[in-house]
């Protein structure tokens, strides 16, 4: 199996800083898309192992973007975990029955981060994450 690449799809500087950090330090292979465009031009180029998608991007609702992969036999099947600040159950169910595998809550916790992300790699947690 090829080496699993992660698309990190995040437009705050500061969240991407961190994220990029937590998983280049965890040996992971990134990618990084700042709008909803270069999330596309990332995805057409080369279909990821994992998305991390910021689901409040200028211009769009990620829940959109889900929307495209979910509808795209090439990234039919591709784990995309809702990263957000909506904390509240009722997103979390509206990211998932939209078509999202999970969910890891902003502000990113550096102590569990890379262990989430590396259970959504291996097929786990398809139930939101933890709680
Ligand atoms: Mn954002």
């Amino acid at each position: 199996m090829a080496e699993a690449s992660i698309l990190v799809v995040e437009d705050n500087e500061q969240n991407l800083e961190l994220v990029l950090y937590l998983l280049e330090e965890a040996k992971l292979r990134v990618t990084v898309a700042r709008t909803a465009e270069e999330a596309r031009a990332a995805w057409g180029r080369e279909v990821p192992s994992l998305v991390l998608l910021d689901m409040h991007l200028p211009g769009i609702d990620g829940m959109a973007l889900v929307r495209e992969l979910r509808e795209d036999p090439r990234t039919v099947a591709l784990p995309v975990v809702a990263v957000t600040a909506h904390a509240m159950r009722g997103d979390r169910e509206r990211f998932l029955a939209g078509g999202c595998t999970g969910y890891i809550a902003k502000p990113i916790q550096p102590a569990t981060f890379v262990d989430e992300v590396r259970a959504y790699l291996a097929g786990g947690q398809k139930n939101g994450g933890r709680s």
